[in-house]
């Protein structure tokens, strides 16, 4: 037997220990009214978990304790022991036998034990559930309660129909997915909804990220082109001063040296200029001795003329001479302003020549010599060979002074010459220098840019030195400055790195990566699930069809036989306006609802039965639900009281059959149904109210009922 035993202490009107035994699978318990049968039922029922306190008939939990009385004392606790039997393994626990407690004491602290191991309510329901013991279910059918199968909802009727056939733990199977479905779109939408939050941010971070890792990249190939671009403009600019620029300074030095030798040999030029004889000559003596002798000539020869040729007296008058004289001496004080010796010799000459002339007579008439003007005669010859002398003199002067001057002159083309070399040097110095100049310029400008840059000039020197593949065509150097200056405005609108914003995209990256993977582990989660409650409404779905079609097929035949014809059976329907869960907002539920027909009577239905027949389609169902399902326990208080002899006799064979499958516990005072079973129990109360437990025959079982009668 599955139920072996029953152990009640001080449990309702049960004082002390109590013990049912069960060895045989129908069993009877028969008893007075009041005696405490129904108590037995409230204790299997609270033992396995029950938890409304109208279902055992209290008001609170610790009604379930003997209460006492004025005669027996209260007790401290009440405490229900079941002891199954599990070989079978009809509890999916490793041992052959099983014991469920519960225990409450006085101040209302309740205790759930399996095998004397403490353990929750959740272990004791699931336990029983899988049992197919579900208080939901037709385990135990209390007093009167037979009837209410009729007027459970259709929803409560499915759900009590899928308790019976073991769909339970299926249900709660996907009741479990249904909630973790639900959890896992309700985070999945905060994911989502945290995912639309900083995605803008995140994709506008990583725009601005991927901008200076394309900078650094972009920098990179900036800084070779500059290389390039800074050793070709150095070697560029030698090359097109390469004339000018090679060796300038030796080029300079080079001048320079001409210009001091040049001006070195002026200098000695000058110096041997300054240096020549000067003649010794008194020119001015000279000139006045010449002009005395001329005079004295000019004095002797006018005498010598008068005596010879009277006709020259008269021939010039007084004041021709005087004339002549004045403009004599008016030249002669001009002589003495004359400097150059040259121009000295000329005017003299100019003066002798004019007075020659002047002094000429008018008309020449021979000249008669006479002997005795000898010396006067000689004498003038005196003069005119002193006056030649003296002109002898000047001449020599002059031809000196004409070569003196030529040699001056010679010279000073020569120091000039020197001079117009020397400027030319001197520009050409000049030129050197501003190459020079420009040179410096340049290189200082290049050295400022390249190490503005982050070059070192004189590796970039190194470079344009001995790189032949630098020398770029005019247009390449234009091209590879434009895309410099090109790539450097690139750089400029990309602007420079900022770590704080770095920082900040790392940290939002971390989050979006971190919510892309929740999103797809909630998706895969998600679809996981909801194939998994398909599986299992499914596999719910088939099952259900499976046993309802049994279930309608047993219904129909007790029914049948109650009722001796007619029909019966289960049928779905869709629940419009109900849900079965807040959860399971897009299942419509459905429910399970009866219909009958009765012999002779036309669209009959459940609310036109009376209340005997209403028991009949009751018990028809519920020996329809234990034959299919075949519960391994059923309980049953008193469902036959309302039965007539027939319908009896019938109750009590069914139970007999359905017993070789099902263990039944019958409360009766029907003596057919104590007649099949195997074991009667009588309860009874004395007369301090407390139950009495006594296994008894079937005799004394019917004494007891006539003596309730
Ligand atoms: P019937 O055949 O009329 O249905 P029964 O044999 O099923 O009767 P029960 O309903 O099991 O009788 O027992 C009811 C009795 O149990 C009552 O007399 C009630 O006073 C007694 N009882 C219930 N709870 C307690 C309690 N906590 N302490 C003592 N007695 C109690």
């Amino acid at each position: 037997m599955f139920l072996k035993k029953i152990i009640l202490k001080n449990f309702k009107s049960f004082i002390g220990k109590n013990v049912l035994e069960f060895p045989y699978s129908l069993t009877a318990i028969v008893g007075p009214n009041g005696s405490g049968k129904s108590n037995i039922v409230d204790a299997l029922r609270w033992a396995l978990g029950e938890q409304k306190n109208k279902n055992i008939r209290i008001n609170q939990g610790t009604d379930v304790i003997f209460a006492g009385n004025n005669k027996e004392p209260s007790a401290g606790f009440a405490e229900v022991e079941l002891i199954f039997d599990n070989s079978s393994r009809i509890f999916s626990l490793d041992y052959s036998e099983v014991s469920v407690s519960r225990r409450i004491d006085k101040d209302g602290n309740s205790n759930y034990y399996l095998n004397h191991q403490a353990c929750r309510l959740k272990d004791i329901i699931q336990l029983s559930a899988r049992a197919k013991l579900g208080l939901l279910g037709l385990a135990i059918i209390n007093q009167g309660a037979i009837e209410n199968i009729l007027r459970t909802s259709p929803l409560e009727l499915r759900m009590m129909i899928e308790e019976n056939i073991g769909l339970k733990e299926l249900e709660l199977k996907k009741d479990e997915s249904q909630r973790k479905i639900i959890n896992s779109i309700n985070n999945l939408k905060e994911a989502e909804a945290r995912d639309q939050e900083i995605t803008p941010h995140y994709h506008s971070l990583k725009r601005q990220v991927k901008r200076w890792q394309q900078r650094k990249e972009i920098q990179q190939n900036l800084q070779s082109l500059e290389r390039v671009y800074f050793a070709s403009s150095l070697q560029r600019f030698l090359n097109t001063n390469q004339g000018e620029q090679k060796d300038q300074s030796s080029i300079l030095k080079d001048v320079q040296n001409q210009i001091n030798n040049l001006r070195q040999e002026i200098s000695q030029e000058k110096q041997e200029l300054q240096n020549q004889p000067q003649e010794p000559i008194d020119i001015k003596a000279i000139t006045q001795d010449l002009f005395a002798l001329q005079q004295k000539k000019i004095s002797i020869e006018a005498e010598l003329n008068r005596k010879l040729s009277p006709e020259l007296e008269t021939n010039l008058s007084n004041n021709e001479l005087r004339d002549i004289l004045d403009k004599v001496k008016e030249r002669l004080v001009n002589l003495l302003k004359i400097q150059e010796v040259q121009e000295l010799v000329r005017q003299i000459q100019e003066i002798i020549k004019y007075l020659t002339n002047a002094l000429k007579p008018k008309v020449q008439k021979p000249i008669q010599k006479p002997d005795h003007q000898k010396n006067q005669r000689d004498e003038l010859l005196k003069l005119t060979k002193a006056i030649q002398a003296k002109n002898k003199l000047l001449q020599d002067y002059q031809q000196k002074s004409r070569e003196q001057n030529i040699y001056y002159q010679n010279k000073l083309a020569a120091i000039e010459k020197k001079r117009t070399q020397i400027e030319k040097l001197l520009e050409q110095e000049q030129s050197l220098r501003l190459n020079q100049e420009r040179l410096r310029l340049f290189l200082e400008e290049w050295e400022q840019q390249v190490t503005k840059h982050n070059f070192s000039p004189e590796e970039i020197k190194v470079l344009a030195k001995k790189s032949h593949q630098l020398s770029l065509a005019d247009n390449e150097f234009r091209q590879l400055e434009s895309k410099i200056e090109h790539l450097r405005r690139v750089m400029d609108e990309i602007g420079e790195e900022d770590q704080t914003i770095i920082d900040e995209y790392h940290d939002i990256e971390e989050r979006y990566q971190f919510l892309t993977k929740q999103i797809n582990d909630l998706q895969v989660t998600i679809k996981d699930l909801q194939s998994l409650k398909n599986k299992l409404e499914g596999e719910i779905e088939d099952k259900f069809t499976q046993a309802l079609n049994d279930i309608n097929l047993s219904f129909n035949k007790y029914f049948r036989d109650m009722f001796q014809g007619g029909e019966a059976r289960l049928e779905r329907i869709r629940l419009t306006n109900n849900k079965i869960t807040e959860q399971d907002d897009k299942e419509f539920a459905w429910g399970i609802v009866l219909k009958i027909k009765i012999p002779k009577v036309k669209n009959s239905h459940i609310e036109m039965l009376s209340g005997g027949e209403k028991t009949l389609v009751a018990i028809a169902l519920m020996f329809a639900l234990v034959h299919q399902s075949t519960p391994p326990l059923l309980v049953m208080d008193e469902i036959d009281a309302a039965l007539d002899e027939e319908n009896s006799r019938r109750f009590a064979e069914t139970l007999h059959e359905l017993s070789k499958k099902t263990q039944f516990i019958v409360i009766t005072h029907d003596r057919l149904t104590m007649q099949s079973a195997s074991i009667i129990y009588g309860v009874t109360a004395d007369e301090r109210g407390v139950s009495k437990l006594l296994s008894i025959k079937l005799e004394e079982a019917e004494d007891l009922i006539n003596q309730n009668k």
